[in-house]
C-alpha cells in the first residue's frame, strides 16, 4: 500500500475530481477523502474512521456494502467472458437475463431494455430515441423537452439541460435551446403561502398547460421526471401531482419518461416510483439501484408504443445508429443479476418501506418542531431536512452562511454522512435500503446534535 503522503500528493497533483471546487482541492484547502472498505451501511477510509454511509455512496449502493454474492458473479464472469459487444444481435447470456429480470419488475406495458453505463448517458439516450419516434411519426416539429426546475437528468450536455439547478448550467452554455423548464412540484417553497397541497398541483399542471400553448404544441416531444424530486432537494410530489400532469400531457400527446435513476428497484418501498405514485411512462431510466453501483450500468426501459415505431422507423430507414462500446457490459450485467436477486431475497423492497417510513417519523419527531428546521420530509427510504431562518415567515437561509454544508460537515464529525443538497440549505439522506432501525434512530441522534452545534454558532 502506498503511503498516505504520497497518495494525497498524487490526488491533488492528477485526479480530476468530479462535482469539486478543482483549484481549492489542488491548492489542499478541502480535505479529500480516500476510501478502503465498506461492509453494510458502512464504509471506511484510509485514515481509519468508520463511517454510517446514510447517502449510500450517491444513493446508489442499495444493497450495501461488501456483498460476496455480487462480486462473485462479477468474478464468475470475468473468467468465463470479461466483454463481447451487443451490436448487430450479439449479446451475452448475462445481458438477455437481466433485461428480462428488468421488464418482469417494471411496471406494465414495457417492452424492451437498451443498456448504457450512466444515467446521463441513458437519458441521453432516451431523447435521440424521442427525436427518432417523432420523425418517424412525420411529426418533425415535435423535438422540445419539458423538464423541471429542480430536476436531475444528468450532466451530459443534453442531461445536463435537462437538469433544473444553476450549478450544472452556468458557464457552460447550456440549457440547450430544446430544453425548457417549468415548476418545481416542491410544495413547501410555493409562493402562495394559503395554497393546499392538492390546488399546488393544480396549479403545477396549469403552469405546464400555459407553457405547451405559448411554445405550441406540436413542437412538444416530452415531459420528463423523477417520480420523486433528488438531487433537487429531496422532494415526494404534492397529493394528485402525478394524475394531474399526466393529463395534461395526455391531452397534448406528449410523451412521458420516468427518471427512475434513484427511484428504480426499491428506494420508495415500491419495486418502481412509476408504480408508487400511478405514473404511466413510455420511457423508464434505470442507474443506480439496477447494480447498487458494483459494476457502472444503466438502462432505458421502451415501452411497447414507443418500441413498435422504432422498429416501423429501422424498416423504412435502416438500423438504428446509436450504441456504445459498453453497451449490455457482460459484468455490469452479471452484478445486475446479483443485485437484483439479492433486493428479492433480502426483502429490501419491503424494509425500504418499513424501515424507511420509520426512520422518516423518527426524524420528523426528532427535529419538524426545531426553531431552524422548516420541514423534514421523505418516502421510503428517502429523507430531507430543510433548515430556515424563519420558520413561521418560510423565510431561507442567506446561501452565503452555507447552513446545510456546515450541518453536514457537523454530522461527518460524528461519523455520519449526509448530503448537502446542491440548492438551498437541504440535508439529504438516502441509506442502503437494508439499513436497521438502530442505523436510523443513530442518523437521527446525529442530525439532532449536529443542528443544535451549527444553531447554537449562527448570529
Ligand atoms: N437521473 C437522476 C434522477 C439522477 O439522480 C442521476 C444522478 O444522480 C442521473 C440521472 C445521472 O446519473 P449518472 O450520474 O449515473 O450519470
Amino acid at each position: 500500500m502506498l503511503p498516505n503522503d504520497t497518495l494525497d500528493q498524487w490526488d491533488r497533483a492528477h485526479f480530476f475530481h468530479p462535482s469539486t471546487h478543482t483549484a481549492q482541492f489542488a491548492r489542499g484547502e478541502m480535505p479529500n477523502r480516500i476510501v478502503t472498505g465498506g461492509k453494510g451501511c458502512y464504509i471506511q477510509d484510509r485514515d481509519g474512521n468508520k463511517l454510517l454511509d446514510a447517502f449510500a455512496g450517491l444513493y446508489c449502493v442499495n444493497v450495501g456494502y461488501g456483498r460476496p454474492e455480487i462480486a462473485e458473479a462479477i468474478a464468475k464472469q470475468a473468467a468465463e467472458l470479461a466483454y463481447y459487444h451487443a451490436y448487430v444481435g450479439h449479446g451475452t447470456e448475462a445481458a438477455i437475463t437481466l433485461a428480462k429480470m428488468i421488464i418482469e419488475r417494471a411496471p406494465k406495458n414495457m417492452s424492451r431494455v437498451y443498456f448504457g453505463l450512466s444515467g446521463s448517458d441513458a437519458n441521453e439516450t432516451n431523447i435521440k430515441l424521442i427525436w427518432y419516434y417523432n420523425n418517424v411519426l412525420g411529426q418533425p416539429k415535435r423535438k422540445k423537452i419539458i423538464s423541471r426546475w429542480r430536476g436531475y437528468h444528468g450532466s451530459g450536455l443534453m442531461t445536463g439541460s435537462l437538469t433544473g439547478l444553476e450549478l450544472f448550467h452556468k458557464k457552460f452554455d447550456l440549457p440547450l435551446a430544446q430544453v425548457i423548464h417549468t415548476e418545481a412540484p416542491y410544495y413547501y417553497r410555493r409562493q402562495d403561502a394559503a395554497m393546499s397541497e392538492a390546488d399546488f398541483s393544480n396549479y403545477c399542471a396549469e403552469q405546464l398547460e400555459k407553457l405547451i400553448q405559448a411554445e405550441g404544441a406540436d413542437t412538444i416531444a416530452a415531459f420528463i421526471g423523477e417520480p420523486v424530486l433528488g438531487t433537487g432537494g429531496i422532494v415526494p410530489p404534492p397529493q394528485g401531482y402525478w394524475s394531474a400532469i399526466q393529463a395534461v400531457l395526455k391531452k397534448y400527446d406528449i410523451l412521458l419518461v420516468a427518471d427512475e435513476v434513484v427511484t428504480g428497484f426499491g428506494r420508495l418501498g415500491s419495486m418502481f416510483g412509476s408504480d408508487h405514485y400511478g405514473m404511466e411512462p413510455d420511457i423508464i431510466t434505470i442507474a443506480k439501484g439496477l447494480t447498487s453501483a458494483y459494476a457502472p450500468l444503466s438502462g432505458s426501459i421502451v415501452s411497447e408504443r414507443v418500441w413498435k415505431v422504432l422498429e416501423r422507423g429501422n424498416d423504412e430507414f435502416g438500423p438504428l445508429g446509436h450504441g456504445w462500446t459498453y453497451s449490455a457490459h457482460p459484468l455490469c450485467a452479471a452484478a445486475g443479476i446479483a443485485n437484483l436477486k439479492l433486493i428479492d431475497d433480502l426483502g429490501l423492497v419491503r424494509n425500504a418501506k418499513e424501515t424507511g417510513a420509520y426512520f422518516v417519523k423518527k426524524m420528523k419527531e426528532a427535529l419538524a418542531d426545531h426553531p431552524i428546521v422548516g420541514e423534514v420530509r421523505g418516502e421510503g427510504m428517502l429523507c430531507a431536512v430543510e433548515f430556515v431562518e424563519d420558520k413561521k415567515a418560510r423565510r431561507f437561509f442567506d446561501p452565503g452562511k452555507k447552513v446545510g454544508p456546515q450541518i453536514a460537515a457537523a454530522l461527518l464529525k460524528q461519523n455520519v454522512i449526509g448530503r448537502a443538497m446542491p440548492q438551498g440549505d437541504i440535508l439529504g439522506f438516502a441509506p442502503p435500503l437494508c439499513l436497521s432501525k438502530e442505523e436510523a434512530d443513530l442518523i437521527v441522534k446525529a442530525t439532532v446534535k449536529a443542528t443544535e452545534e451549527v444553531k447554537a454558532a449562527l448570529r
